[in-house]
């Protein structure tokens, strides 16, 4: 496995695999490794010949500087579990190599998709994705790009973006993995104590409840519903929504497939996101 921390020595290599004919599969990561940015590798090596991991912790997506400050740093420990898993190579740039000083930043209007949820309790958050993700793309010029749906509303900002800028490149979603549990994998977990990390699996249930429920109330009532779940437990809410997977509008009156619920609480000083399809595409016939 091969190691770049610059844009030129990563295209260098690059170009002659694009030469080749080679696909490039990109899976971009802020580091702090675990299973879930795994499962998001071994997708990327299914349907590319060539996978590069990138690991940036992008300053630009922090809305909160404490967050950035004591984000999981574990550079050394990731390359190793990437080369243990055959990845091609690691992009771990610098800043200045991600941002340098004749950048401009690609302004985009996301219209409500950053204005719902995450948009909404992070402001600026989704302007920083974009920023990182349409440079990584810029530089690295993958076939596909891999991304899990643990953070849901992501993928429908980086998708808008993708066909927005008209960018080439195949945005492959990537399901939730979660620890034997329920609850969903996320480096940040690692700021949880085992007692936390126990509270925290209100989340999986509340959506499991949502899950079951679905032909027993409206989406509203759902939602709140299992606000009040939350509301119960030691978790602080910030919001529950259900909501529609494209345009993310909240769901009132009518289910439709493909609705998911989002939520988003405080484990003590951690933010947690999770999310479910509450009505897959093969349950809509039924309803
Ligand atoms: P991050 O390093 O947190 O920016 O995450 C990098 C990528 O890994 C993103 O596309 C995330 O959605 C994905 N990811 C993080 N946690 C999980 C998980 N538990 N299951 C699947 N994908 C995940």
């Amino acid at each position: 496995m091969k190691l770049f921390n610059t844009v030129k020595s990563l295209q260098e290599e690059l170009i002659h695999l694009k030469n080749q004919g080679q696909s490039i599969g990109l899976v971009p990561t802020m580091g702090a490794l675990h299973e879930g940015h795994i499962s998001l590798v071994n997708q990327a090596k299914e349907m590319s010949d060539y996978v590069v991991v990138s690991i940036f912790v992008n300053p630009t997506q922090f809305n909160n500087p404490e967050d950035l400050e004591k984000y999981p740093r574990t550079l050394e420990q990731d390359i190793s579990l990437l080369e243990q898993y055959g990845v091609d190579c690691v992009f771990a740039p610098g800043i200045k190599e991600i941002y340098p000083d004749d950048y401009t930043s690609p302004r985009i209007d996301l219209g409500m998709l950053d204005k719902v949820m995450e948009g909404k309790f992070r402001p600026g958050h989704f302007q920083g994705v974009v920023e990182v993700v349409k440079r990584l793309f810029e530089i690295i010029q993958p076939d596909s790009a891999y991304f899990g749906k643990k953070d849901f509303q992501q993928v429908a900002v980086i998708r808008y973006m993708t066909d927005f800028f008209h960018l080439p490149v195949k945005i492959v979603e990537c399901p939730i993995m979660r620890n034997e549990k329920g609850l969903a994998l996320s480096s940040r977990n690692a700021r949880l104590s085992e007692e936390e990390k126990q509270q925290a699996l209100v989340l999986y249930n509340t959506l499991n409840f949502a899950k079951n429920n679905t032909s027993n109330f409206l989406p509203k009532e759902l939602a709140e519903k299992c606000a009040g779940l939350i509301h119960a437990s030691e978790l602080k809410l910030e919001y529950i929504e259900i909501v529609n997977p494209v345009t993310l509008e909240a769901l009132d009156e009518a289910w439709i497939t493909g609705a998911v619920c989002c939520i988003a609480a405080y484990c003590g000083e951690i933010r947690l996101i999770d999310n479910m399809t509450l009505i897959p595409e093969q349950e809509a016939g039924s309803l």
